[in-house]
């Protein structure tokens, strides 16, 4: 029986290609399920849209507004789990498999709208660090921003993780401002598919911020320009293909990609069989190589243990497959590792076996891979038992080169900590390390040595283990990517994700001009000091607007009674002797608290008013001491204001200035508030 072709969607619509297209089938079954094909797609047309429906629409929102939608849309997504994992299973995946795929996105798309509203601005416009001086006399300065771009960005996915790779990249995309394409792995866009059309339906993404594309993109570069991003996931050989690519090399496209990557987990000397490491070390072996028929990019495939152990973690691990993982159809009872994605996916994997076991020998599994899974036939389902080789030659090539995408893993031995180190590093960059140890020393040296070659290194003993997510887990708040083999690209991260699929610039300026254009006043701009601003909602309050309060003489008696009254009875505050031989002070000298105190009684707007609370200070620095005697009179100024879109209130930072009675400035700080938006007092 021939079945559906999956339908894309693009320019607005839902289009079901009319050629056949290739035929996807249950991993375990072998069953077809569909077809794809992206025939009769225009992608010029496709890409065109992006960027004239999509990309400004997206950009008429600030980050806030981008961040609410994602939480919506992560909320809406999570309502449907249920469907899109009982879809998980014809790919070969268990229920345990599907929750990183599944919920892992959702909870990704999660933190990209929690951390957009928390660390972006209420703006389309991001600040990178502070204003740089860049003139004597305080007229002509510099400041870096972050845009976005006005371009599309592609999203190329591998086939094992069809939900969480596409939410991972469209999360901290759409944040940035731009338009995104997905095109799926062909054996599994059925999954893909499915919850895009759920986000379609949704209506919470403005149109043209998302569309689909299952099938084969050809020549989709041809159609990319300076403002796209290509971020693809899959194999070295379509990595390099895609980036020679002319209008990557010469033209402009921005290509991120995330290929194969020959992970490691180091056993530290220490870790001998009866500690808790030495027990960390084999589960996570373990866990790593039957998780999604150890299908990830993540996975470990070089298990590097001290030569002394290399029988102990023998035996401990072929114990623990054989007592734990059960082969078999997912959707079967007591099934713990489903099969790879396809036969065709079977194959590439025993190819690659094939390689390994030409230097190695097995330690669980054996060269002719048979195995009898439960509730399924080998020859119709793509399963594959779990092998795990074993070589006398630690620098054999073929165990740091050859990627066995499948639930294999190879034990190699190692003499010393170089050694281990050295050996880490052949894989030639990789997305993630694991060290298992409780000795400071050596995990010291082995993070810092194989740090140059790894995206991310995870480091367990028994102080972590319980809380720790485990070596194969991306996190949205870390980076993910490695160097070299592992394709050199970079995603997640928070909000540096973000700020990847935009465009640094330097602008130098006036601080005028700097204030206008970046939406924040700017040391040496105008203030506006006609009325407190504390009195001012946030509909009346302008950047800019200031109070400037003072002087007050901090006495010697001010300063005894602080030391006094709080307890900090430092040396420089109390004895004058002391603190005279103190090269910093020239006597007794106010506590910098005791200044900011002093500044926020002086700037304060004592009646009930718009201003809720003041939840804290940043960068807070004491520049010239305050000795009795010497006068402050502080400056505040509205720098920030940071409206929040479901509150009836939002943020303030002001700029806080204080200086002494010969305009040195003693302190200098920002001040965080909470203003309602419109007055109720
Ligand atoms: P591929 O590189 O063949 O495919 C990855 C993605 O690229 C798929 O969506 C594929 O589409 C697409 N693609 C392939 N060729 C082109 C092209 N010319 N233009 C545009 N898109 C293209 O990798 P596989 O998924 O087949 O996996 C093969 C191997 O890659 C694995 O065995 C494993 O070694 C490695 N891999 C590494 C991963 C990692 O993250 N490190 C993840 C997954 C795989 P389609 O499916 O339609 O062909």
């Amino acid at each position: 029986m021939t079945t559906d072709v999956l339908p894309s969607y693009v320019t607005g619509r839902w289009v079901t290609p009319a050629a056949d297209g290739k035929a996807v089938a249950d991993a375990s079954t072998g069953r077809e399920l569909c077809r794809v094909s992206s025939d009769g797609i225009d992608l010029a047309e496709v890409f065109d849209y992006a960027r004239t429906v999509g990309g400004p629409a997206v950009r008429a929102l600030t980050f806030h507004r981008r961040a609410l939608k994602l939480k919506e849309l992560a909320g809406y997504l999570n309502d449907r789990v249920a469907k899109y994992h009982d879809l998980s299973y014809a790919t070969g995946t268990t229920k345990r498999d599907a929750v990183v795929d599944i919920d892992g996105g959702i909870s990704t798309t999660f933190v990209y709208g929690s951390k957009g509203r928390r660390e972006m601005p209420n703006d389309t416009v991001y600040l990178d660090g502070p204003t740089e001086p860049l003139g004597r006399a305080g007229t002509f300065a510099g400041q870096h921003i972050y845009t976005s771009l006005t371009g599309v960005a592609v999203q190329i996915n591998a086939f094992n993780f069809p939900v969480w790779g596409m939410l991972e990249k469209l999360a901290p995309t759409f944040l940035s401002g731009l338009p995104t394409v997905v095109k799926p792995a062909t054996s599994t866009a059925h999954l893909t598919r499915a919850v895009v059309a759920d986000i379609i339906e949704s209506g919470i993404l403005p149109e043209g911020a998302l569309q689909l594309v299952c099938g084969s993109l050809p020549d989709f570069l041809d159609h990319l320009g300076e403002q796209d991003v290509v971020a693809f996931t899959g194999s070295a050989a379509t990595a390099t293909a895609l980036r020679s690519h002319r209008n990557v090399v010469a033209g402009g496209v921005r290509f991120t990609a995330e290929a194969d990557s020959l992970n490691f987990s180091i056993l530290g000397p220490d870790a001998v069989a009866g500690t808790e490491e030495f027990d960390l070390f084999v589960r996570g072996l373990v866990t790593e190589l039957s998780v999604k028929a150890g299908q990830k990019c993540t996975a470990i495939r070089r298990a590097l243990v001290p030569a002394a152990l290399m029988d102990d973690v023998a035996s401990a691990v072929r114990e623990r497959i054989e007592s734990k993982v059960v082969v078999g159809d997912p959707r079967a009872d007591g099934v713990t590792m489903g099969p790879v994605v396809s036969i065709a996916q079977r194959d590439e994997v025993l190819r690659s076996l094939k390689s390994l076991a030409v230097h190695a020998t097995f330690v669980v599994g054996d060269a002719t891979a048979s195995v009898d899974p439960v509730g399924a036939d080998a020859e119709s389902g793509a399963f594959v038992p779990p092998t795990v080789l074993r070589f006398d030659d630690p620098w054999s090539d073929a165990a740091h080169d050859v990627e066995a995408f499948g639930p294999v893993t190879s034990l190699l031995p190692y003499d010393d900590t170089d050694q281990a180190v050295r050996l880490a590093a052949r894989g030639k960059g990789s997305l993630v390390g694991s060290v298992v140890s409780h000795d400071p020393a050596f995990v010291r040296a082995v993070v810092l040595g194989t740090a140059p070659w790894h995206g991310r290194v995870l480091v367990l003993d028994r102080d972590d283990a319980k809380e720790s997510t485990g070596h194969g887990s991306p996190l949205p708040h870390l980076v993910h990517g490695g160097p070299g083999r592992a394709g050199g690209g970079e995603e997640l991260g928070g909000i540096r994700g973000v700020l990847a699929h935009m465009q640094r610039t330097a602008v130098q300026a006036s601080p005028a001009m700097l204030t206008a254009i970046t939406g924040r006043w700017t040391t040496g701009a105008e203030r506006n000091e006609a009325e407190h601003p504390f009195s001012k909602s946030l509909a009346e309050l302008r950047i800019g607007d200031a109070v400037t309060a003072g002087p007050r003489v901090i006495t010697a008696d001010d300063v005894a009674h602080f030391a006094e009254f709080t307890g900090d009875t430092f040396y420089a505050h109390t004895n004058p002797e002391a603190a005279a031989a103190n090269p910093f002070f020239p006597g007794i000298v106010a506590h910098g608290y005791l200044v900011v105190s002093i500044a926020a009684g002086l700037f304060v707007w004592p009646e009930p008013g718009p201003v809720l609370a003041n939840y804290g200070l940043e960068n807070l620095r004491f520049i010239t001491p305050v000795s009795p005697g010497d006068s402050v009179t502080v400056t505040l100024t509205a720098k920030q204001i940071t409206p929040r879109e479901t509150d009836d209130y939002g943020e303030v930072r002001w700029d806080a200035d204080v200086r002494n009675q010969d305009g040195d400035q003693v302190a200098a700080y920002d001040v965080l508030t909470l203003v309602e938006k419109t007055k109720h007092r």
